[in-house]
């Protein structure tokens, strides 16, 4: 086989491109790196806590997206996000044959900014998370999404989620697992949440997802409920 001249220069070429595409990836996953680490260092100074292991290593973008347990985190953590995870307790008491609540909270000053609970009698798509989300725009608009969490009873089922999604709320927090509500005889849609975040990564990294925050006692509210 032979070689034209220009292929000697073009397979040299070829290498440069490839050790400068090299470099290049190098210098952008850096860059990566240092953004999600001061995307968080920026989101975590809750009250001056230390909330460094709130965020998951999987808001780097290469890696899968996951869901951290809510007992995993350091004790001050759990507790700030119970406080709020209370707070969707109460309101979904106003539904006591379906208690999923839902409360959108500042991420930084802990400011509540809207209320939610399953009203799917009116409408079976008002989920609490949707009326949560209805509600946030009805009173601050269609903007700023990405500095709140949404925290809910129960984890977003398929809809609830792919609506999270679309918003860019980049922090959910749930109690009851889907598996466990459906142990408690109400149907839902088999997509885990984070399943659903996956599938639309091409432009959605939610900086965190945690599952199971006072979890005992909403599996126990979702079994005993008024039926
Ligand atoms: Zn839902």
């Amino acid at each position: 086989m032979s070689c034209a001249p220009g292929d000697a220069n073009r397979a040299a070429l070829g290498v440069s491109w490839h050790e400068a595409a090299s470099r290049l990836n190098v210098k952008i996953h850096r860059r990566k790196i240092m953004l999600s680490y001061s995307r968080r260092n920026f989101a975590l100074m809750l009250g001056g806590m230390s909330l460094s292991h709130w965020v998951p290593a999987s808001t780097l973008e290469s890696s899968p997206i996951s869901v951290q347990s809510g007992r995993s985190l350091p004790i001050a953590v759990q507790r700030f996000h119970e406080r709020f995870m209370r707070r969707a307790i109460k309101v979904s008491a106003k539904n006591p044959a379906y208690p999923f609540g839902a409360v959108i909270v500042n991420t930084s000053t802990g400011e509540v900014l809207a209320e939610g609970v399953n009203t799917d009698s009116k409408n079976p798509t008002w989920h609490g998370e949707i009326d949560a989300i209805n509600a946030y725009i009805d009173k601050h608009g269609n903007t700023g999404w990405s500095n709140v969490t949404l925290y809910s009873t129960g984890e977003p089922c398929a809809m609830c989620m792919a609506a999270i999604v679309w918003t860019g709320i980049s922090r959910v927090v749930w109690a009851s697992s889907i598996q466990a509500i459906r142990n408690a005889g109400i149907g839902q849609i088999d997509i885990p949440a984070v399943e659903v975040a996956e599938r639309a990564r091409e432009f959605y990294r939610p900086k965190a997802l945690i599952g199971g925050v006072l979890a005992d006692q909403t599996d126990l509210i979702f079994r005993n409920r008024k039926k």
